[in-house]
């Protein structure tokens, strides 16, 4: 569903060019979990930002179903790392904003997909709360909610749980797991923890450090068949 093929991205600087990534190639199928993992500066936000379609890349090209990736759009749902709610918003209001653009998925409303979303990640006792009132926990969940919001197919995610507590990190790996068997989406998720890769993953895509470069993607089969057949995506609410 997702092909990355032979992207390479290079930032110019002051300092001259920083070549961020060279020469990745992996797929994610749909349905597929698969992790990025690699050090710090191995390329992996670069990686997500340019198949979210926040960057362009240098080289090579990010194709979706067979279309090419240029810019975001709602087949991608995103979560950050450190959340990036928007602060003004309520609970509801964050959910709420990307169904404002293209509206709520067939079969709901806006206010019962955003509901039905907060159910999701067990916030509905929350909904008329700031995003300053939660713990980091709560608004990691609060982003994930945001981001299946639309109802992407795609669920990218770069380093989701990489500022909450160890116990916390736990409940909501467990938590993603659900969601992810609930709506069968196909999950790129971005991490620099190999457990959590392993917990999480059916493959990981391995991001090997060299001086600023990618140099290795090395695509390890866990072969850990799960509870899901992941051949068919189905609607979230089927
Ligand atoms: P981390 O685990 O610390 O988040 P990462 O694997 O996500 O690291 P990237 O953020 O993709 O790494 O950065 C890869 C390389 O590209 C780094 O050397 C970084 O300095 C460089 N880089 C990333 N974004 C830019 C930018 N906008 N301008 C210049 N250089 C950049
Ligand atoms: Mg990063």
């Amino acid at each position: 569903q997702i092909a990355v093929a032979d992207v390479s991205k290079t930032f110019q600087t002051d300092r001259g060019p920083v070549e961020a990534i060279t020469d990745v190639t992996f797929d994610v199928a749909r349905g597929e979990f698969v992790s990025i993992v690699g050090p710090s500066g191995s390329g992996k936000s670069t990686a997500f930002r340019i198949i979210a379609g926040l960057e362009t890349p240098t080289d090579g090209a990010v194709h979706v179903d067979g279309t090419r990736v240029t810019e975001p759009g709602p087949d991608r749902g995103m979560v950050f790392q450190d959340d990036a709610l928007f602060p003004w918003r309520t609970v509801a209001g964050n959910v709420r904003y990307g169904l404002e653009e293209v509206g709520a998925p067939e079969g709901f409303s806006v206010d019962e997909r955003v509901q039905y979303c907060l159910e999701l990640v067990g916030l509905t006792d929350k909904a008329d709360a700031y995003p300053k009132e939660l713990s980091g926990g709560q608004r990691q969940r609060v982003g994930i909610a945001r981001a299946l919001a639309v109802d992407p197919p795609i669920l990218l995610m770069d380093e989701p749980f990489g500022s909450v507590d160890a116990r916390t990190r736990t409940t909501l790996h467990r938590e993603l797991l659900d969601i992810w068997a609930a709506t069968r989406k196909t999950i790129c998720f971005v991490t620099h923890d190999i457990e959590e890769a392993v917990y999480l993953s059916d493959r990981i895509v391995v991001f090997s450090d060299a001086p600023g470069t990618v140099r290795d993607v090395v695509t390890v089969d866990l072969d850990r068949p799960r509870d899901r057949t992941g051949d068919a995506f189905t609607d979230i609410k089927a």
